[in-house]
């Protein structure tokens, strides 16, 4: 079973990026009447305590969403929205608890819309039903211990023909890169309007350099329009620890690709990300790029 659990990374620079991007796309897409179906594919615990024993160990959100919690100068609007969304799971002026995308996406969502919720590992599947049943949200959220990659099938095309895909798996094994091109193709032949973001890390892995090209490639041949957006908050190479061993520092960057992006996260994102690498930088190689095409 995956060692990895979200709860020690919760909050991080990487979800700043991940959710800043979920919730622009959610804001858009909940504009139309006609019912919206997310399919989270790699769903998590949901809720996490930013006090709890996980978080405080890595305090990983302390150069993530703390940071922007904290800015003195104003956020632009995703990154406003990012921050109230935050803001909403947490009463007074403390922020204990961190959402993860399902408690995300279905502040979001209206009362007809539906969300897919996929988690494998056992621990983190009964954390999740746990939260969710609390929503008493009834038949709006389905919590599946399921295969994300599999399970997403028997719901594309979504009956009212309108869904986000958030595809974001840990890549603690290296198939999971394989796997996400597959999803996203297989997930094209079903459904060729749909939504589709995949979150991926950028780390000195080949597959981790190939995933973005290999989608890119896939949106172009396809004919659909597509957004690649990345965040770096600091150096990747190998730093000497307080023993003389030589370590990598943790992630320091990661990217969200998109096909068929709402037409209004560009320009979200273009006044967003460099307030993004600013406010979370943790040396000079800070940096951030947005791409589109098709
Ligand atoms: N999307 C969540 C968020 O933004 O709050 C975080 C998800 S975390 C990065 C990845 C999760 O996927 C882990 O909880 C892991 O147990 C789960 N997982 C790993 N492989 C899976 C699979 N094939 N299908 C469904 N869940 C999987």
């Amino acid at each position: 079973m995956f060692s990895y659990r979200h709860a020690f990374h919760a909050g991080n620079h990487a979800d700043v990026l991940k959710h800043t991007v979920l919730i622009a796309a959610l804001q858009h897409l909940t504009q139309k009447d006609a019912a919206l179906t997310v399919l989270d594919t790699h769903a998590g615990a949901g809720l996490y305590r930013l006090d709890g024993d996980y978080a405080s160990t890595s305090g990983e959100a302390a150069d993530g969403i703390l940071r922007l919690l904290a800015s003195p100068q104003p956020l632009t609007p995703a990154l406003q929205a990012y921050v109230d969304v935050v803001r909403a799971f947490n009463q007074g002026a403390a922020t204990r608890t961190y959402p993860g995308s399902p408690f995300i996406t279905q502040h979001l969502l209206r009362s007809h819309d539906k969300l897919k919720l996929f988690e494998l590992h056992p621990t983190d599947l009964r954390s999740l039903a746990g939260n969710v049943a609390q929503l008493e949200a009834g038949r709006q959220v389905a919590v599946l211990h399921e295969d994300g990659f599999e399970g997403v099938k028997k719901f594309l095309p979504p009956p009212a023909r309108r869904a986000l895909l958030l595809c974001d798996p840990s890549y603690e094994i290296k198939s999971d890169y394989g796997r996400v091109l597959d999803m996203v193709a297989d997930s094209l032949k079903r459904f060729a309007t749909g939504t589709y973001a995949v979150w991926y890390p950028i780390i000195p892995r080949p597959e981790a350099h190939d995933l973005p090209r290999r989608l890119k490639t896939m949106a172009t041949k396809a004919g659909k329009p597509w957004l690649h957006a990345t965040l770096t908050v600091k150096n990747s190479k190998l730093v000497e620890a307080a023993d003389g061993e030589k370590r990598r520092p943790g992630l320091p960057a990661s990217g969200m690709f998109l096909i068929n992006p709402p037409f209004t996260l560009k320009a979200a994102l273009k006044d967003a990300l460099p307030q993004m690498a600013e406010l979370l930088q943790q040396d000079k190689h800070a940096a951030h790029s947005l791409e589109s095409g098709g």
